[in-house]
This record gives C-alpha cells, sequence and structure tokens, in this order.
C-alpha cells in the first residue's frame, strides 16, 4: 500500500521518473537523483516503511537479500573497485526521505570524491 506523501513510494508506482536498476516484486532500485559517485544507487521495498526501526523482520531480509546480486550488477555496469553501502535513520542520522532504503556507493579509489562523513554530505 503506497504511502500518501511519499517520494519513493511515487518512484515504484512510476508516479516519478527514476533510472531503474532492477526491480523485482520485493524491491525497487534506481540511481540516486545526486551521484555521490558514478554509480549510487538506491535499494528500496515496495513495502512501505519508515526506517529500520521499523521494518518487519520478513521485510529487511528479503531486501537484503537482493544487494548481493545488484551490487555485483553495479560492478558489471561501473566496474569500481570496492562499494559501500549506507543506511541512514532518523534525522539525527541524515535520513531526509522516510521510506527505507540502502545506499550503495560504488567506489573508484582514494580520490573518488566521496567521504564516509556523513556530515559534509
Ligand atoms: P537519505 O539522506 O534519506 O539517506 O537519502 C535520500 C536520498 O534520496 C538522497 O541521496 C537523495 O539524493 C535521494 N533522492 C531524493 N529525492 C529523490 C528523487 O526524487 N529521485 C531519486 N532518484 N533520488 C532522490
Ligand atoms: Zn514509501
Amino acid at each position: 500500500m503506497p504511502h500518501e506523501d511519499c517520494i519513493f513510494c511515487k518512484i515504484i508506482e512510476g508516479e516519478i521518473p527514476s533510472a531503474k536498476v532492477y526491480e523485482d516484486d520485493y524491491v525497487y532500485a534506481f540511481l540516486d537523483i545526486s551521484q555521490v559517485t558514478k554509480g549510487h544507487t538506491l535499494v528500496i521495498p515496495k513495502t512501505h516503511t519508515k526506517n529500520i526501526y521499523e521494518t518487519p523482520a520478513e521485510v529487511a531480509s528479503e531486501l537484503f537479500a537482493r544487494v548481493p546480486k545488484i551490487a555485483n550488477a553495479i560492478r558489471d555496469a561501473y566496474n569500481p573497485v570496492g562499494i559501500n553501502l549506507l543506511n541512514n535513520n532518523e534525522k539525527a542520522a541524515y535520513q531526509s526521505v522516510f521510506h527505507l532504503h540502502i545506499h550503495l556507493i560504488p567506489r573508484y579509489g582514494e580520490n573518488d570524491g566521496f567521504s564516509l562523513n556523513w556530515d559534509t554530505h
């Protein structure tokens, strides 16, 4: 059930366009609109859930089960030398969209422009 006023639910529904990376019955993965590195992808469950605190174990496990496949698809497409997974929960931890998401951030070496100091994001 899409959550009213949730931009990621609108992306899943196709009401807001996005660059799809992967989709199945459970998850949708798409390029972040503001790429911190080339191929920066968000993976979201199709079930609306605010963040990790409110996520049923089954949704979390189905979501994370897809991450290896999506990380490998990103590696095949962009040829990074590594990848960071990141998940922000609540404003104080820099969550700005309140539909659970995992950032997949491909890495290209020390000077690829991404700092793990999220304060600078
Ligand atoms: P957060 O700060 O909540 O962990 O991350 C939210 C992410 O969603 C940000 O990196 C932001 O760039 C991305 N984002 C926000 N609105 C949109 C949108 O409409 N389309 C896409 N593709 N990404 C979005
Ligand atoms: Zn949502």
